[in-house]
């Protein structure tokens, strides 16, 4: 079977380009530019074949009726996984990070009503930030919208927080998807599946030169565990689940794999807590957790990162976010990583980088 996989050279996708390939599969990768589909070449060169790349320079041309960005780049694939979708939180106006959500999203499900002949199953890659709403003290399922964020950016536009612009356009992008399936539903053959992770950390595989180039969620790790001080601010942001990006990749594999995910949108959430004799104190909610696992490791990293901090003492807490898990389990019989091993092996990688 052949998947396509679009924004193929990004930090998760590369991981799940690799995870189809190591299964056998063939896979073709969008990506935006010529020089981007060089580096996943050569990164997948083993594979000959089974691996193509192709450029689909803007996803967002859905706007125009009746032209859909992807409506080449879905013939002949039996199914799709969407992970192109711009993620930082430091946009200045809002439509920067909705437009492409939104008309990506939209715009490869209508590429695949149109021109997808072959596909029995479209995997999306929302995220936790459509689920959860910051402050809010519950445990988030999948029946949670994380509709506030969207009402921020609604009363506020352009001046709404960053976060708040990202979790509007992962919310706004998972509705529209929803929606258009169910509108198309009598006139499609494939189902649908959307995948929730929260923040996703672990080792890199795409193309990355120094630690600027790193994406938002590897980059707040690595200044989080290695760069001291830097990061006092992501100590304490809310709702910091995580999931190792290798899990996420085999989510995505299994999500295409497993009937029953069809139709289903599926929190993945690694969300073991440190200190289960004290849910309330559970460091997961926070990126302080990272440290400590990064410290208690076994033998020490500390001669190979000898500016590991020891830890920020006297850092609030802010209010937890915890996910429901029980429904990936079911469908997807996922097994996470160790926040060990994924610790262990995100400083190897970092290691054998120099960084
Ligand atoms: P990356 O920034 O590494 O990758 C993003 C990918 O999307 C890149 O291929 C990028 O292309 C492409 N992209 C971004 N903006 C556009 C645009 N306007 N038009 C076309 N392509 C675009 O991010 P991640 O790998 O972290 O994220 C991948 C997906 O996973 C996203 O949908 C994100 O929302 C979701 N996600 C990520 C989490 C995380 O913690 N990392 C958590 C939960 C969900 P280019 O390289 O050319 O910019």
């Amino acid at each position: 079977d052949k998947v396509l996989v679009s924004g193929a050279n990004g930090f998760v996708a590369t991981w799940v380009v690799r995870r189809f390939l190591e299964k056998g599969y063939a896979v073709r990768g969008t990506v935006r530019s010529a020089d981007k589909g060089k580096f996943l070449e050569d990164l997948f060169q083993q594979y000959g074949e089974r691996f193509e790349v192709v450029v689909v320079e803007d996803i967002t041309k859905a706007r125009i009726l009746f032209e859909g960005a992807f409506d080449e780049a879905v013939k002949g694939v039996d199914a799709i996984a969407h992970t192109a979708s711009p993620f930082y939180l430091n946009a200045v106006s809002h439509d920067e990070l909705i437009g492409p959500a939104v008309n990506g999203t939209v715009g490869i499900l209508r590429s695949a009503v149109k021109s997808g002949q072959n596909v029995k199953r479209i995997d999306v890659t929302s995220s936790c930030a459509s689920v959860s709403e910051v402050g809010v003290d519950k445990v988030f399922s999948e029946l949670d919208w994380n509709d506030l964020a969207v009402r921020d950016v609604w009363e506020q536009g352009d001046n709404a927080p960053g976060l708040s612009k990202y979790c509007a356009s992962k919310t706004l992008a998972e509705k529209a998807a929803w929606e258009f399936y169910e509108k198309s539903r009598s006139d499609i053959k494939w189902d649908l599946s959307v995948l929730n992770p929260p923040f996703v950390f672990g080792p890199a595989i795409h193309d990355i030169k120094n630690p600027d180039a790193l994406n938002t969620s590897a980059r707040m790790w690595y200044e989080t565990v290695l760069v001291d001080g830097k990061s006092k601010d992501f100590l304490t942001v809310q709702g910091l689940a995580y999931a190792d990006v290798r899990d996420v990749a085999e989510a995505h594999v299994l999500a295409l794999e497993k009937e029953a995910a069809g139709g289903e949108r599926i929190i993945i959430s690694a969300g073991e807590s440190l200190y289960p004799a004290f849910p309330r104190l559970n460091t997961n909610r926070s990126l302080r957790f990272l440290l400590d696992v990064a410290n208690a490791l076994s033998p020490s990293p500390i001669p190979s990162h000898p500016s590991l901090p020891v830890g920020y003492p006297g850092v609030p807490w802010k209010a937890p976010v915890e996910y429901d898990t029980s429904k990936g389990a079911r469908i997807l019989g996922l097994k996470y990583r160790t926040k060990e091993e994924l610790t262990r092996d995100t400083l190897a990688d970092f290691e054998k980088r120099g960084w």
